[in-house]
């Protein structure tokens, strides 16, 4: 099914919950999938070091800039629901069970985006689809770690 090929192949046939797919379910926030390993590069080769998985930090942002109070998270298009894009496209059978599930991992981001504004922190969503375009996710990325005029310029400095 076109619709659905984004989708893990464990879901494709039929996406009743079973066991491995309640597994692979609970933890819809991969870690260092190909494109948050992409971005990881990408930052690096732009002179950023930072740190990965903070689970002191709400929502364990993939990669955080402890110095900056900054915070990227990587997200499949899918899991995460990337309005518009041909790659969150939705299940066409057991429409409702999907539709619940997406819904819980969408009110998930936004509680947690909400609570690391609530401790000072910024937040920055790299969605898989825009890993392709180097050129411009690293435009995005530039002006999201820029220091804002409201930031103190001590820092620049990267206390990790
Ligand atoms: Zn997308």
């Amino acid at each position: 099914m076109q619709g659905n090929r984004w989708m893990p192949a464990v879901f494709r046939d039929d996406p009743a919950p079973t066991p491995e797919r309640s597994r692979l379910m609970s933890r819809v926030k991969g870690r260092n999938t190909t494109p948050e390993l992409a971005v990881r590069r990408l930052l690096w080769s732009m002179g950023y070091r930072f740190r990965l998985h903070r689970k002191d930090l709400p929502g364990t942002p993939d990669i955080a800039f402890m110095g900056r109070r900054k915070a990227v998270f990587v997200h499949g298009c899918f899991w995460h629901r990337h309005g518009g894009c041909r790659k969150s496209s939705t299940p066409k059978t057991r429409i409702a069970f999907w539709e619940a599930k997406f819904k819980d991992n969408v009110e998930r981001d936004h509680r947690k985006f909400r609570e690391l504004e609530g401790m000072g922190w910024q937040h920055l969503v790299v969605w898989e689809c825009e890993v392709g375009d180097q050129d411009r996710l690293k435009d995005k990325l530039s002006n999201f770690l820029a220091p804002s005029a409201a930031t103190p310029s001590s820092d620049r400095a990267e206390d990790l």
